[in-house]
C-alpha cells in the first residue's frame, strides 16, 4: 500500500505541475482538478461537486504554490478555496505529525474560527493530519499542549500572537502555508499590529493566501507585507 501511495503522489504532483495557473477553460468541478483521492472523497461526502467562481481561479494558483490575493463576496465559497490548497500542498509534500504546524489559518473572530474548523475536518476527515483551533477559551497551559501537536492551525490574531510570545519552543519554523481569512475584516479589527508580528515569527518561505469580501486601501498595507508576486483573484458581481 505504502509504495503505491508514494507512486500516487508523484502522478499528482506531476498533474499539478502541468496545470496552467490561469486555464483557458475554467475547471468546472472538484474532479476537474488535480486534487488527491482522500480530497476528493471528502469533497464528495459533504456534496461538493461544482467550483464557485472564486475556488475556480483561486484553487489552480494555489495549487502550484502562488500566492493569492482574492477577493469575493461573503457566500461565494471563499473557505474551501483555501481549505483545498492547504490540505493538497500538505499533502504532496508528504507531511506528517513529525513535520509540526504546516499551515496557519488566520481569521478575526472566534466565531468564524470555529466555522472555517468545522468544514476543515468535514472535508479534510479522510486526511491523517492533526488540526486544532486556538481561539482562547481554554488555559493557555492547555492550548499550548495540543498546539504542538499540530498540522493545521484555525486561529484568532490575538491568541495566536499571545502564544508566540509566550510559548518558548513553538515549532513554526517549517510553516508551509500562511491563510489570511477576511483580511478587511481583521483590518477593521484592529489586528494590524498582531498580525505583523505573526508575520515576523514566520519563515519567509512560505505560500500566503489572503482572502477578503471587499478590496480596500487598508488591505494594500497588508498584501505589501506579507504576499510575493500575488495572482489577483477577484470575482465581480455581474448585473
Ligand atoms: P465565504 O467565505 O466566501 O463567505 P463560504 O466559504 O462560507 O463563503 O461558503 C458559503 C456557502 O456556500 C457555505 O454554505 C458553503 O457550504 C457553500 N459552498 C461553498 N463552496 C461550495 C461549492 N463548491 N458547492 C456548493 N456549495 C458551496
Ligand atoms: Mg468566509
Amino acid at each position: 500500500k505504502r509504495k503505491r501511495e508514494v507512486e500516487n503522489i508523484d502522478a499528482l504532483s506531476q498533474r499539478v505541475a502541468d496545470l496552467e495557473v490561469k486555464l483557458s477553460t475554467p475547471p468546472q468541478d472538484f474532479s476537474d482538478l488535480p486534487l488527491s483521492q482522500p480530497t476528493q472523497a471528502g469533497l464528495e461526502a459533504s456534496h461538493f461537486k461544482k467550483l464557485t467562481t472564486i475556488q475556480s481561479s483561486a484553487i489552480p494558483a494555489a495549487l502550484k504554490g502562488r500566492d493569492i490575493l482574492g477577493a469575493a463576496k461573503t457566500g461565494s465559497g471563499k473557505t474551501l478555496a483555501f481549505l483545498v490548497p492547504v490540505l493538497e500542498n500538505l499533502y504532496r509534500k508528504r507531511w506528517t505529525e513529525y513535520d509540526g504546524l504546516g499551515a496557519l489559518i488566520l481569521s478575526p473572530t472566534r466565531e468564524l474560527a470555529v466555522q472555517i474548523f468545522e468544514v476543515l475536518r468535514k472535508v479534510g476527515r479522510n486526511h491523517a493530519f492533526s488540526a486544532g483551533l486556538v481561539i482562547g477559551g481554554k488555559s493557555l497551559q492547555e492550548e499550548r499542549e495540543r498546539l504542538g501537536r499540530m498540522n493545521i492551525l484555525v486561529a484568532t490574531p490575538g491568541r495566536m500572537l499571545q502564544h508566540m510570545d509566550q510559548t518558548a519552543d513553538f515549532g513554526i519554523e517549517n510553516l508551509q502555508m500562511l491563510i489570511l481569512d477576511e483580511a478587511d475584516r481583521i483590518m477593521d479589527m484592529g489586528f494590524q499590529t498582531a498580525i505583523d508580528a505573526i508575520v515576523d515569527h514566520l519563515p519567509k518561505d512560505r505560500q500566503t493566501l489572503l482572502f477578503s469580501a471587499t478590496q480596500t486601501k487598508k488591505i494594500n498595507d497588508l498584501v505589501r507585507l506579507s504576499l510575493t508576486e500575488p495572482e489577483f483573484v477577484s470575482v465581480h458581481e455581474t448585473a
